[in-house]
């Protein structure tokens, strides 16, 4: 498949948006949408998504009201705001503790779907995605293939119209919770890694698959390794051709990148911070003016985020946005993070809640400890910091 002749997800720059209005409007809908018991899921957030619950309670809601794919094209459910639309929506959602959506089929594979998937599987997939009712997790990453990424082993062998995948897949954020996932798998030894790769869309409760669940170490339970003991998967369920999975993957990747607003998660670590900073009255000075420089830095990334995508350098999987927004964002999310474990002092020491309780200490504090853990994963995860230096000096160094 020529990718380069499909069309492309246009993400509409849109005309000038009246903020105001905008704003307005979104306000009108949180006030009432968003309950007292979904802003407490989103407040008490300490992993990479809410409680999956509240969590497709939200979406619901979003769905209802023709939100739930913001920056997808009208004609496709989605909302066709603006770049800009899209990213006051995700600050006033965090302004306002609205859960985090488990939405790997929203921000990525819908459209890559709308991009390059058939008829079929749009018509199949687009709805389930829009509505929530599917949940999408994301089977990339091997035991030994996370940044070398084309260097999974995970087998697919053609059998009639389906293809049989063994191998094993870890982690897979969500797994337990999802009914289906996109995944790269082998289909062949090309002469470069990548040549012999393809993208599939597998059912979760497929015979032969097996989802083992993966603990944190504030205990909690969000990724997974996923094992395939000849799990079928129909060949109509391939996007793109055989063998040319690292294309459509990259796009996918892309995708995803321009569809993420990360000041909007690391404003909800700032608002926890200083909440917690105004319990305990007598905060140390020091701490304070890291709050406050911290919350300057947040302002001066915003800039710099709205600026990326009104220049459209992220979808564009220019380096220029998509790495520096991932690198930059992700070391003050961990900053912002840490100075909130600090803030909650000795009552930190216990990562886990049950263990704070049983102890004595504030939960809050064990909260803050956990929130701080996750967002340790954050330099690690959809590209580690690393990875993004080398293409972020490679784009400079014109390599
Ligand atoms: C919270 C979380 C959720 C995740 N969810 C998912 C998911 O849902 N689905 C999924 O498929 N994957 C998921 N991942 C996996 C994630 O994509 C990988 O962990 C990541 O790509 C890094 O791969 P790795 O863990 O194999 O580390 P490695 O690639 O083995 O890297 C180890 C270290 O070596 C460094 N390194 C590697 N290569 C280079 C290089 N060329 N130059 C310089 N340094 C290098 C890395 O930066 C890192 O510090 C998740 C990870 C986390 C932490």
């Amino acid at each position: 498949m020529n990718v380069a002749a499909q069309s492309r997800v246009q993400m509409p720059s849109g005309p000038p948006v009246d903020d105001a209005a905008f704003l307005a409007e979104v306000r009108a809908f949180l006030g009432v949408a968003l309950t007292a018991d979904l802003r407490e899921a989103g407040r008490g957030t300490l992993g990479v998504h809410s409680d999956i619950a509240a969590g497709r309670l939200w979406h619901r809601r979003l769905f209802e009201r023709g939100w739930a794919a913001p920056v997808w094209p009208i004609a496709w459910g989605g909302a066709g705001w603006s770049m800009r639309q899209k990213f006051l929506f995700d600050r006033e959602c965090a302004l306002n503790d609205a859960p985090i959506l488990f939405a790997g089929g929203v921000r990525s594979l819908g459209p890559l779907l709308i991009e390059m998937g058939t008829p079929e599987q749009r018509a199949r997939f687009i709805p389930g995605i829009l509505s929530g009712d599917d949940l999408w997790c994301q089977g990339f990453s091997e035991p030994s293939a996370g940044s070398d990424l084309v260097a999974v082993t995970t087998r697919a062998v053609r059998v009639g119209d389906c293809y049989r995948v063994t191998g094993s897949k870890i982690w897979t954020t969500g797994a337990h919770h999802s009914n289906r996932m996109f995944a790269i798998v082998r289909t062949a030894d090309g002469e470069k890694p990548h040549h012999g790769l393809t993208f599939l869309l597998i059912d979760m409760a497929s015979p032969g698959l097996t989802v083992v669940p993966i603990i944190g170490l504030a205990g909690d339970h969000e990724f997974n390794q996923v094992f395939f003991d000849a799990v079928e998967a129909p060949v109509r369920n391939r996007v793109g051709d055989e063998g040319c999975g690292w294309t459509v993957a990259k796009r996918l990747m892309q995708l995803a990148r321009s569809n993420n607003t990360p000041s909007a998660l690391i404003r909800r670590v700032l608002r926890r911070a200083a909440a917690a900073s105004d319990v305990g009255a007598d905060l140390e000075p020091g701490l304070r003016a890291r709050l406050a420089a911290l919350a300057i830095e947040l302002e001066a990334f915003e800039a710099v985020e709205l600026h990326a995508l009104a220049r459209g350098t992220v979808d564009a999987g220019d380096p220029r946005g998509s790495s520096m927004l991932k690198l930059i964002g992700s070391e003050l999310h961990q900053k912002v993070a840490e100075l909130a474990m600090q803030i909650a002092g000795p009552a930190a020491a216990a990562a886990l809640q049950a263990l704070a309780v049983e102890t004595g200490l504030d939960p809050r504090g064990a909260k803050a400890m956990a929130k701080h853990l996750c967002v340790r994963a954050a330099s690690v995860y959809s590209g580690t910091s690393e990875i993004q230096r080398n293409v972020i000096g490679k784009y400079l160094l014109g390599a």
